[in-house]
């Protein structure tokens, strides 16, 4: 292999790394793919373990394709928090990191973070999927251990409503696409540029002239990306100082990395909202099962292990309110019609009950759903 081949060869395995993502269990991805349709895009399960799992984003261009969603690692009521979330994202378990402990409001004396750790009375209560969504979660707690219970059910609705903002979702999409698409067309050309352009002027003039003019260009160009991708970031997230220092440090040190800066704003720009906020902003129609799904799992929980009265209580009063204003939304004419919730119109021949969480028919009433633990069947 030539010295020119080699280092072509390195600078993909270098841009490369740059396309692989971690999803956690409690996230999810809407992928669109050479620009097109979006979609929501599970981790291989061979490529994970049970906290999460590598994401390969596609490594052609455009760059800034990729939205993910993460759901809250805890519950939050007027009454105190638990480290549970009763959710699971379809057919998926439980992340192995909700500990189901449960905290009163009047013990709570100051909650902090310590990176994507949630810390309250000074000690480690939940891991969280960003350093963002810790902060955002510190200060909601901080805020309620203040007021009194009246107000602390206002403070938890909002947190939950605010989930389900799709007209700022909307607003918050539009802002980010026009500061990010400046820097995709950029990283498009130092795409061309390091992967065609220099490698044809190598093979017809050789390295040794060429290294520093090449080297010259793709530094200048991953330093323009770099600040764009520097004013976008600080529009987009003004207090994640440290992940915007990190990423530009990167970006300097090795250019082609560059190329992927559009992916770091666009991963967690609606990362707040909740999965079917994306899944109907991003894709239209095109995920109803998943948006089905979703909401039959807030309706029929799978069985958990939480046994304390109270925490049990507090779980359970979030996954209703969020499946509230789900189906509130449902009747305004969001995601679906509400006649895709209510029991299977098509009837198997023989069956005589189904599981309203997944829908499977069944020839026997009475029982639990095989797949979905401590759901019980509903007869026809
Ligand atoms: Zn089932």
């Amino acid at each position: 292999m030539s010295e020119g081949q080699t280092l072509l060869l390195i600078l993909i395995l270098l841009y490369l790394t740059e396309c692989l993502i971690w999803v956690k269990r409690e996230s999810v991805a809407f992928v669109s793919r050479m620009g097109g349709r979006w979609r929501l895009t599970v981790p291989p399960s061979w490529l994970g373990n049970a906290n999460g799992g590598l994401l390969f984003l596609n490594p052609l261009p455009p760059a800034g394709r990729v939205f993910l969603s993460h759901l809250s690692p805890i519950s939050i009521s007027p009454s105190g928090i638990c480290a549970y979330n009763l959710q699971t994202l379809p057919s998926e378990a439980r992340s192995p990191g909700q500990t189901g402990h449960f905290l009163p409001f009047n013990k709570i004396t100051r909650s902090t973070t310590d990176g994507v750790y949630l810390l309250v009375n000074g000690e480690r209560f939940a891991k969280c999927a960003t350093a963002r969504q810790a902060r955002t979660l510190a200060k909601l707690i901080g805020e309620m251990a203040k007021v009194s219970t009246g107000k602390r059910e206002r403070l938890a609705r909002n947190w939950i409503s605010e989930q389900f903002a799709i007209d700022d979702a909307a607003a918050r999409l539009r802002e980010g696409n026009i500061v990010i698409q400046p820097m995709r067309e950029l990283s498009l050309i130092l795409f061309l540029f390091l992967f065609v352009v220099a490698p044809v002027l190598v093979t017809s003039f050789g390295l040794t002239g060429l290294v520093i003019p090449v080297a010259a260009v793709m530094v200048i160009l991953a330093v323009l990306i770099g600040i764009l991708f520097h004013r976008a970031h600080k529009q987009l997230f003004p207090a994640e100082t440290s992940e915007r220092f990190e990423n530009l440090v990167k970006m300097i040190l090795c250019p082609p990395v560059s190329i992927r800066a559009p992916d770091i704003l666009t991963r967690n720009l609606l990362a707040e909202y909740s999965p079917i906020v994306l899944a109907n902003l991003l894709t239209g129609s095109n995920e109803q099962q998943f948006v089905r799904a979703f909401i039959l799992d807030l309706q029929h929980p799978l069985k958990h292990e939480v046994s304390d009265e109270t925490a049990e209580k507090t779980i359970g009063w979030t996954a209703a309110e969020q499946l509230n204003i789900c189906l509130e939304q449902v009747k305004d004419g969001r995601y679906l019609k509400p006649e895709d919730l209510s029991a299977p119109t098509q009837r198997e021949e023989n069956s005589i009950s189904y599981c309203p969480r997944c829908r499977c028919q069944f020839v026997v009433s009475a029982a639990e759903c095989p797949d979905c633990p401590g759901v019980t069947l509903v007869d026809f």
